[in-house]
């Protein structure tokens, strides 16, 4: 039995009149760029994270890089984030000319650790504590950090805090949605997020309206009205096709989003009949809404040999992320050795994510677990 990663051709064909009608009418309006499908989903968008604005952009990077630039952060200031996440939390930092300073990630969630946060500021000379801007807390795997923790900091601090909240739309912390909390919220439309566009996409979201102003200038080189430019800012735009297809697609979230909570529980009863729980520990849902963008657990010993053995199989699987951010060479120059961050470290030697999307029969989950008993038999 065949059990991708990821199967976007089964949710495709529940969705597919609605797609070419929505985008049958953009080619006959031949009017590609921004526009009423971009604003259309930008209130939708807001609405369904309880954030007063949304702006539209081009992907889930540069909806970081722009938040970046509307916080005002450059050349030479230091932005606290996770070594554990995709690398576009910390390549956005850097590409502003910022330095990224890492802080472990709590072991249950794999989120930063807001005590670790609280540690490295205080090990901050005055020099460097001056030109600390931000925190960006990344939501990983569908689960939010612990918000409350990292706001407080923040507050003490005066940092802006930038939720990385791409792998986690729709995801709640005591209450509140990702991208509601933190002074702006990014997320990507990314085909293999939960809500995906049909090629690049994403948003920002803010509760400022004078953040709201900026992202709105910055977007467009920094220019209002067009041509005159207050500042330097890019082509940060969403295309009108990838607005009106998440737009179609926002309307079954909620319901997807069900189905992948209820393969996380199957997945745990199921590891559970097979007397696994002593080999694998099945993720810690430690927030009130955890949206799965992955299922990633934990494999004490032999992740890679079960790893090539499930895809042996034809189960797809995958490492989130095999090498933490300060050990990538791109960040050599940050001085980071091995064993400087131990959890994420750890984390990514251990963690294998299963299938579940949220089309996943039973036989297949079935099957995953029942190769999973075999392996380790
Ligand atoms: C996917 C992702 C991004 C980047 O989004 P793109 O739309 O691919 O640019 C950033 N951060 C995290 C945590 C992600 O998972």
């Amino acid at each position: 039995m065949k059990v991708p990663l990821l199967d976007l051709k089964a949710q495709y064909q529940t969705i597919k009149g609605e797609c070419l009608k929505v985008t049958q009418d953009i080619y006959d309006s031949q009017h590609f760029i921004l526009g009423p499908h971009v604003e259309k989903l930008e209130a939708e968008i807001a609405e369904y994270c309880s954030a007063k604005y949304a702006v539209g952009v081009s992907s889930g990077t540069d909806a970081l890089l722009l938040s970046l630039m509307a916080a005002n952060i450059g050349q030479g200031d230091r932005v606290i984030t996770t070594p554990y996440t995709f690398f576009a939390t910390a390549g956005a930092i850097s590409r502003v000319g910022a330095i990224p300073v890492f802080v472990d990630i709590a072991p249950d969630t794999y989120n930063i650790s807001p005590d670790g946060i609280a540690v490295t500021i205080s090990k901050m000379s005055h020099s460097e504590r001056n030109t600390l801007k931000a925190i960006i807390p990344v939501h990983l795997f569908g689960q939010c950090a612990d918000m409350d923790a990292i706001i407080r900091i923040a507050k003490e601090n005066s940092l802006v805090v930038i939720e990385d909240a791409a792998q986690a739309i729709g995801a709640e912390y005591k209450g509140r949605r990702a991208g509601s909390m933190g002074d702006f919220g990014c997320f990507s439309f990314f085909p293999s997020k939960n809500l995906g566009g049909f090629g690049d996409g994403g948003i920002v979201t803010t509760q400022s309206k004078d953040l709201y102003d900026r992202l709105m200038v910055l977007r467009v080189h920094g220019s209002r009205p067009k041509y005159y430019h207050h500042y330097i800012g890019g082509n940060f735009r969403l295309d009108a096709i990838q607005a009106a297809i998440v737009s179609v697609k926002l309307k079954y979230l909620d319901d997807w989003t069900r189905a992948r909570q209820e393969n996380a529980g199957k997945y745990r009863s199921l590891i559970d009949a097979a007397g696994l729980t002593s080999l694998v520990s099945c993720p810690v849902e430690k927030e009130n809404r955890h949206i799965y963008n992955q299922f990633v657990f934990h494999v004490p010993e032999k992740r890679d040999e079960l790893k090539v053995f499930l895809t042996a199989n034809e189960i797809g699987c995958e490492v989130y992320y095999p090498v933490p951010l300060h050990l990538q060479a791109c960040f050599s120059f940050l001085g980071h050795k091995s064993g400087d961050f131990p959890v994420s470290e750890n984390a990514a030697d251990h963690t294998l994510a299963l299938p579940i999307y949220p089309e996943l029969t039973e036989e297949q989950l079935g099957y995953v677990v029942s190769c999973m008993r075999q392996f380790f038999a």
